[in-house]
């Protein structure tokens, strides 16, 4: 009955994992979840008064496919903004989050039998979707030398006369690690030779970064002449705080943009109009908002890695960016807890879940099984009885 799609399709562990925990929850168990990446304060206030607004205008009919054009001009301004390129908003497409536009642009420019280059540790939808369009997700590893990042020689030699696209995150879901300029130029000098290779950069996280810049750097910052064969994928999601409005924009050459607003028109349609307008406001008069959220996250992820550094099995790579943190559990391999003997990612996440009510991704999932994935965005007791517990688990090992 199925297509041949359809059976090797699965689920987002990310998602999955979050719903485990909730259900968890409602048994009434004491589950505290570092599982899905969003943030636990509320969606900035200024977006929230103007969806309300939104409703309230009656601004709540089918729009333009591709979005409203005071967004798309918004999200082109403020792009240029921040990464100083002269984006028009005939190159911005509005769609329903940023997860669906990455989905749509692969189907967009992506044939079977294409390879898709993913540096590993990568964000787990990325493989899967790559495989939704037919095309073979190539990944390639990057090492805890190379602090998880894609580098120019691993680059150059991944590339085949099938690769016909690579796709970059930076910070990166799941390690938060950020690219240097530097690194960032150096991968470019590739890119540049290798001109049938396009960019599909997943900018999602660029403005949550803990060294005090306003976007984390880019690759059409070091390269600009990259930009006629590179898509931005970004959003409000995380920005702020806006992951259950289902908003995001991407931004690119304006044949391969008009066509993603014809697929989206023969798919979602708009996406939500009121989030079209919440959207428009946080881009416009979000910062003072994303000033308070960015304090508040390097706090939470200032205290987390204090507290790790104080274990000794858990080992915490001290991230740039994101909210999240890639912590080593190799440690725990071979050693046992609760009568079980830790093989794999999957038994670090399986036990502090069964035995201690704590949530997480493990790193299988992402690409790289030494490793588990925290969520650092939850409240502050959240992350203190984690912690304790990540005491208990490794006080307990043998
Ligand atoms: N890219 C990355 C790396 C992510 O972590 C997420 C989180 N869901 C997304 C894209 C998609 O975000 P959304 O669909 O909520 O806009
Ligand atoms: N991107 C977030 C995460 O990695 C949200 C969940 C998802 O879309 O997979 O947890």
């Amino acid at each position: 009955m199925l297509s041949k799609i359809a059976q090797i399709l699965k689920p987002s562990p990310t998602l999955a994992l979050a719903a485990k925990a909730k259900e968890l929850a409602a048994q009434g168990k004491d589950v505290v979840s570092l599982t899905v990446g969003e943030p636990d304060w509320p969606t900035f206030k200024v977006a929230a008064n103007a969806g309300i607004a939104a409703i309230e205008k009656g601004l709540t009919k089918y729009t333009a496919a591709s979005g409203i054009p005071e967004l798309k001009k918004a999200v082109a301004e403020n792009t240029n903004f921040l990464l100083a390129t002269n984006y028009t908003a005939k190159e911005v497409v509005i769609g329903a989050g940023a997860k669906f536009l990455i989905y749509a642009a692969l189907a967009m420019v992506v044939d079977p039998g294409d390879e898709v280059l993913i540096p590993s540790p990568y964000w787990v939808s990325y493989p899967a979707m790559v495989g939704l369009v037919g095309a073979t997700a190539k990944i390639v590893i990057c090492s805890k030398g190379e602090n998880f990042k894609l580098t120019a020689p691993a680059l150059k030699a991944s590339i085949t006369a099938k690769t016909k696209m690579l796709i970059l995150c930076s910070p990166s879901n799941p390690t938060g690690l950020v690219y240097s300029k530097a690194e960032l130029h150096e991968l470019a000098q590739v890119l540049l030779a290798n001109p049938q290779v396009l960019i599909l950069s997943d900018d999602i996280y660029c403005q949550l970064i803990f060294n005090g810049d306003n976007v984390a750097p880019h690759l059409l910052q070091v390269a600009p002449q990259l930009k006629d064969r590179l898509i931005i994928i970004n959003g409000a999601s995380k920005t702020y705080s806006m992951t259950g409005w289902r908003l995001g924009w991407a931004l690119g050459p304006e044949k391969v943009m008009s066509i993603l607003g014809d697929f989206i028109s023969q798919t979602t349609s708009n996406a939500s109009s009121i989030a079209q307008y919440a959207a428009l406001e946080a881009l416009k008069s979000g910062q003072p908002e994303l000033k308070i959220a960015l304090a508040t996250l390097t706090r939470k992820m200032n205290w987390c890695v204090d507290q790790f550094q104080s274990l000794k099995l858990f080992k915490v790579i001290p991230p740039d960016g994101a909210f999240y943190l890639w912590v080593d559990v190799s440690g725990f391999f071979g050693k046992s807890i609760a009568g079980t003997k830790i093989q794999a990612s999957k038994d670090v996440s399986q036990i502090l879940l069964d035995s201690y009510f704590v949530a997480t991704v493990p790193g299988v999932e992402f690409g790289a099984d030494s490793y588990v994935r925290l969520s650092i965005a939850a409240s502050d007791s959240d992350l203190q009885k984690a912690l304790l517990r990540f005491k208990d688990f490794e006080n307990s090992a043998i």
